[in-house]
């Protein structure tokens, strides 16, 4: 997944995990599935980003194993969405940690311009990318929230990897498609 010059057998694991994570609309796509949002046109509708932008992010998530596709019809045509793996499920408490990073030192443009992340059991925003820093509980996709202020009044529980993993269709990858947009609804948010 190369961003820029190919990063990925750096002798530093911090170059090497960047090469994945540190493209901004890869992960806000990444982000996008976390809210369970993993439709082509969803995503490239909340993202306001070209389809070849949004179609060589969804490929990169692909080809280094953070997404997989799961079929599903939509009016009698079978197409592909996103879906994390494990893999994917894993950089929750990387990108919690930019969100908490960010929301500490780094000026808002706006009043909703903001995003907490949420210890759903406990219900209070954590200022800890992997454990609830109230009550001390480890932080996964199923037991966390993020509340976007842009997005919706609530916190939005997170998807997770889909289970068992023969759900994917990881074997029969296709390009990613670009489906009308008057096929999607509205994401969740
Ligand atoms: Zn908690």
């Amino acid at each position: 997944m190369p961003l820029r010059s190919d990063w990925s057998a750096r002798t530093c694991s911090l170059a090497r995990g960047l090469d994945v994570l540190g493209d901004p609309w890869g992960s806000l796509v990444l982000r996008e599935v976390f809210f369970g949002n993993g439709r082509f046109d969803a995503i490239k509708k909340r993202l306001e980003v070209a389809d070849n932008v949004l179609s060589k992010r969804l490929g990169w998530l692909l080809d280094a194993g953070l997404l997989a596709q799961r079929p599903y019809v939509d009016g009698g045509r079978t197409r592909q969405e996103y879906v994390l793996t494990p893999k994917g499920e894993d950089s929750l408490p990387v990108l919690n940690a930019i969100i908490i990073w960010a929301e500490k030192h780094l000026d808002a443009p706006s009043d909703i311009a903001h995003m907490r992340v949420i210890h759903s059991d406990c219900g209070l925003p954590t200022s800890s990318a992997d454990t609830c820093s109230h009550c001390g509980t480890q932080l996964t996709a199923a037991n966390t929230s993020w509340h976007s202020l842009k997005r919706s009044d609530h916190p939005l529980p997170l998807a997770v990897a889909p289970s068992p993993v023969s759900a994917y269709a990881v074997s029969t990858r296709t390009a990613p498609t670009q489906a009308a947009p008057a096929a999607e609804t509205e994401p969740a948010s």
